[in-house]
């Protein structure tokens, strides 16, 4: 007889699949989702284009026109090239798979996107965590000093880090690229719409440096799309373990609709919700008890006295945060709260007021 515990790894066999709470009839500030719908007719018109979508033949595995749209729209450099990913997280899976030699190492700073982890324990690479400061910033020594030591092959860095919102500084990144000379360095530019600043138009002056980015916090996270910009050198490579077709049909059609309305539709509200950002973190550094880390993202993370309590007692308003007082002792009772619309976020605050006061 065959039993799955005899076949699956033993690691495997120990982990638990990613949580994600039901979400069902609540507002939802736990995964930095975009909360603007379309305009209406936007909405239809990009209808009638998936419509015309043939489903019955395989995607294109590297859509020309997609691509170039993609890297005229952001803004990557000429002579730079473009390996698509369903999601970030699949890219981030696709680097951690090609580059896992026995023994490799993975690195990032701590507390930190949790799929770089991820990513190396599937892959079985070693993952080097290199703490933050207490207050959140990067330690820039001890990342250094961690880089000499351990040499991983691949260095994450956030750019702002998620959950800390954190945007590091740029004389503290080059430094690590000057030093990370055995590494592939991934800075990470999820949420690039929000910090406003980016390595993108950089990432060819570096032979060790590549960036991603989504469309997931722009406002477009149901259709499953991230890219990776850098040299030909590294993305041939990194595409060979690509499976053929990962983006389908209709993620394609979609993003090549809504790169047209970037400017006029996707950045509107980003605008909007970084002026929100301001507004909310002013509200909640007014309550009793709480500290608010600075933040480039579209999320707010916050010390409150007792991050259970406040967790439980949002849910109950029916509001959905993330506790993340748990991930980390440098996050002891933090919580991280997405920035939806005015509405949400009032909603948010009435049910804050209820117990820290
Ligand atoms: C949300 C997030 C991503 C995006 O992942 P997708 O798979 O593209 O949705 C990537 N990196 C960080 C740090 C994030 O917070």
């Amino acid at each position: 007889m065959t039993r799955p515990q005899d076949i699956i790894r033993p690691d495997v066999l120990g982990m638990t699949s990613y949580p994600v709470p039901d979400a069902t009839g609540l507002v939802k500030l736990d995964a930095m989702e975009n909360p603007f719908t379309l305009p209406e007719a936007l909405a239809t018109e990009l209808g009638e284009r998936l419509a015309g979508v043939a489903l019955n033949r395989y995607p294109a595995p590297r859509p020309a026109a997609l691509i170039e749209k993609l890297k005229r729209v952001m803004g990557a450099p000429a002579g730079s090239t473009v390996l698509l990913g369903n999601g970030s997280d699949e890219i981030i899976s696709m680097i951690a798979v090609a580059c896992a030699k026995p023994g490799a190492k993975l690195l990032a700073p701590v507390p930190g996107f949790v799929m770089y982890q991820m990513s190396a324990k599937f892959a079985q690479l070693e993952f080097v965590g290199v703490p933050h400061r207490p207050d959140l910033t990067l330690d820039t020594d001890a990342m250094l000093a961690a880089i000499a030591e351990h040499a991983p092959a691949i260095v994450y860095l956030a750019y702002p880090n998620n959950p800390t919102g954190t945007l590091y500084p740029d004389a503290d990144i080059e430094r690590i690229i000057a030093a990370a000379t055995k590494s592939l360095v991934v800075i990470d530019e999820a949420y690039q719409p929000f910090a406003q600043k980016s390595w993108l138009s950089r990432v060819l002056q570096f032979d060790n440096v590549v960036v991603m980015r989504t469309v997931s916090k722009l406002g477009l996270a149901g259709i499953r799309l991230g890219y990776l910009v850098g040299s030909p050198a590294w993305l041939d490579e990194l595409d060979k373990v690509r499976p053929p077709y990962n983006i389908n049909v209709l993620t394609q059609a979609a993003a090549e609709f809504m790169l047209d309305h970037v400017e006029d539709v996707l950045e509107v509200q980003a605008a909007r919700l970084r002026a929100e950002r301001e507004t909310l973190a002013q509200a909640i550094a007014a309550l009793p008890g709480t500290t608010v880390f600075p933040s480039a993202g579209n999320f707010l993370l916050v010390r409150v006295p007792d991050a259970d309590a406040v967790f439980e007692t949002l849910l109950a308003a029916r509001v959905l945060i993330k506790n993340v007082g748990k991930m980390h002792p440098l996050l002891t009772d933090c919580v991280r709260l997405t920035v939806g619309t005015p509405e949400e976020n009032a909603q948010m605050l009435a049910a804050l007021k209820l117990i820290l006061k």
